[in-house]
């Protein structure tokens, strides 16, 4: 593709992306397909001579559109958000036409300076305390797998990373069994083995009990185990729930344990000054991530990722083959040595753009309005007699079963709902039962699309059975 045509296809592009921002709810939410549908319409082999770009522009309409689930419908209440932002798509496109490949200073010196600029600027939105410097992560996944592997290197003294595992004692991992399942994952990854993972029960509001996790600590410790790592969640994936997380911090201290706390979704509400509250005891942290790329209008993927002892987590993942090797790597931070790969996109944009776009006002509006939908979600469904609320309902998500039948019909209900695709609920299970979750999260989402949510839930309850 030459330039002149690079130019004239972009600009039908953009259009088309502005069409689809203009009209984010244009498309049915979930395709209609099949499993191996989509693939049968794509040619077996690649083709052999140059395709007309009209063509292939044609077939991401006709082909590929039609697949794709739509997160950014604004009648989007399933999972949590993924969000975009129109200032957001805009940097997208500026990275890629950039290209730059950012694993050190050197690499790109402004994507690494910029991207501890806007580190900073979200740890001053957060109010986090001192002490914490930041970096992005892809995924919480991939902070929490870091942030366990900093402190298997810590506990050993950077043995276990030059000698391999240190078999004499057992290292464990404290999560609570509502824990999102990135934390086993990353306990099995990090090599600790997934029967060194201690779920804490939850209270009757699925917190981890603090009280039972000094009782395991202390169990381990007499049996001659090493506890090594505890993970608290601000916002649980089912119903948002919030550990205890000054108690657990401070009893993290007290026995020398890595203390992460992983905020994906919820930690992004510590940027109203009403709500920072739920970062409550985060001075205790040995580690803390949350994800733009969820409630901060951020494309998917940024994640937030800060640490307070640098020099460990650098211990554990400097590399300095020659041939990476800089005149400047005693000055400046190479990113490369603050997580998992090498290579590394040039993700601050993004986020310049975002927080600049909006303002942090205009983001925290954005947010106050979403938790004004959701507690209108949360007192419409509290006031049916037959249904009933499980969890709590301030972080946006409201979590709900009809108690006019059984799990199989909560599952038809969802169904039901789902069916007419403007809207889209996905459940969870809660003390073993069945329950649909309601989240307001997605940028374009008003009040009439969340009234219509609710009224495909009250038409799926009135054609249910009873
Ligand atoms: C969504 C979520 C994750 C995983 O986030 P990724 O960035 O997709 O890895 C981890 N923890 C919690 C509490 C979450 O809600």
């Amino acid at each position: 593709m030459d330039p002149k045509d690079f130019r004239s296809w972009a600009h039908e592009l953009v259009d088309w992306m502005a069409d689809y921002v203009e009209d984010s709810g244009r498309y049915p939410i979930q395709p209609d397909v099949a499993p191996g549908e989509m693939r049968a319409q794509f040619d077996i082999a690649p083709p052999e001579s140059a395709e007309p770009f009209e063509q292939i522009f044609r077939d991401f309409q006709d082909k590929v559109v039609p697949g794709v689930t739509h997160w950014n419908h604004p009648g989007w209440f399933a999972y949590f958000p993924a969000n975009h932002s129109p200032p957001s798509i805009l940097a997208e496109m500026l990275t890629a036409t950039l290209g730059a490949q950012c694993m050190s200073w050197e690499t790109s010196p402004v994507a690494t300076e910029l991207e501890e600029v806007v580190m900073d600027w979200l740890a001053q939105m957060l109010d986090l305390p001192d002490g914490f410097t930041g970096v992005i992560q892809d995924t919480a996944s991939t902070a929490t797998l870091v942030a366990l592997l900093t402190a298997r290197e810590r506990a050993t003294d950077n043995r276990w990373g030059s000698e391999g595992p240190q078999a004499a004692k057992a290292h464990r991992i404290y999560t609570s069994e509502h824990a999102h399942s990135s934390v086993a994952k990353a306990v099995k990854l990090a090599g600790f083995g997934l029967e060194n993972l201690v779920l804490i029960p939850g209270d009757e509001q699925h917190r981890m009990d603090a009280e039972a996790l000094r009782q395991a600590v202390e169990r381990d410790i007499d049996l001659g185990h090493l506890p090594t790592a505890v993970v608290a969640t601000i916002g649980t994936t089912s119903t948002t729930s919030i550990d205890p997380v000054r108690a657990i911090g401070e009893l993290a201290k007290e026995y020398g344990v890595w203390f992460h706390v992983d905020g994906a979704y919820a930690a992004s509400l510590g940027i109203l000054p009403e709500r920072r509250d739920l970062l409550d005891g985060l001075e205790h942290a040995d580690s803390f991530v949350f994800n733009p790329h969820k409630w901060l209008f951020t494309n998917f993927d940024c994640s937030a990722y800060y640490v307070r002892d640098v020099d460990a987590l650098l211990r554990t993942f400097s590399t300095s083959p020659e041939y990476l090797k800089t005149a400047h790597d005693a000055d400046v931070k190479n990113f490369r040595d603050w997580g998992i790969q090498l290579g590394r996109r040039f993700r601050a944009l993004k986020l310049w753009f975002v927080i600049r776009s909006y303002g942090v006002e205009g983001l925290r509006e954005k947010l106050r309005h979403h938790l004004e939908l959701g507690d209108f979600v949360a007192e419409t469904i509290g006031g049916w007699n037959d249904f009933e609320i499980v969890g709590p309902t301030d972080q946006g998500l409201t979590c709900f079963r009809w108690t006019g039948g059984d799990d199989a019909a909560n599952a038809e209900l969802m169904r039901r709902a789902n069916e007419p695709n403007d809207v889209r609920f996905t459940h969870t299970a809660i003390d073993g039962r069945f329950v649909i979750r309601f989240c307001v999260g997605q940028l374009y989402t008003e009040r009439e699309h969340v009234e219509l949510g609710l009224r495909r839930i009250r038409e799926a309850a009135d054609s249910l059975p009873r």
